[in-house]
């Protein structure tokens, strides 16, 4: 069975420079889509990732991440936009890092993405009616 699991990858500074996802898609054909990726200043990396692929595969390929000493989480909280409250402002557009947010036009209507968000948490404060809700 295929699934697809967003999960946060947090990089020792060893591995900054390894082909690490490349392995991924090589030898456990999954595939990825990018969400956000940063180097710190001390060069640790952070690589936040949608993988898909088959059950097994992914399942694999989670245990390589953990034997090369990638820390794997998992992003288990939901962020739901509740459509009575949200009044279209577009605040949650310019604070939302991954572009989770977008404008609809012609109907200037906000629309939430959540195959793109990270769980941050940024725009929660952000959205003046709280229409931002976050599942824990
Ligand atoms: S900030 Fe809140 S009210 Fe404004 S568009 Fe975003 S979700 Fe809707
Ligand atoms: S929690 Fe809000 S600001 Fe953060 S990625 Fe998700 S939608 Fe964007």
């Amino acid at each position: 069975m295929a699934i697809s699991r967003r999960v946060v990858l947090h990089f020792p500074r060893t591995l900054v420079e390894q082909p690490i996802i490349y392995r991924l898609v090589r030898d456990y054909d999954l595939s990825f889509n990018i969400l956000k990726a940063s180097v710190t200043p001390n060069e640790q990396g952070l690589l936040v990732l949608e993988l898909s692929g088959e059950r097994e595969n992914y399942e694999k390929g989670v245990r390589y991440l953990a034997e090369v000493g990638v820390q794997i989480q998992p992003l288990s909280r939901d962020v739901t936009l509740n459509e009575e409250r949200c009044t279209h402002c577009g605040a949650c557009i310019t604070i939302c890092p991954t572009g989770a947010f977008a404008l609809e036009l012609p109907s200037r209507r906000v629309k939430f993405l959540d195959k793109k968000c990270i769980v941050c948490g940024l725009c929660i404060k952000a959205c003046p009616p709280r229409a931002v809700e976050i599942r824990l």
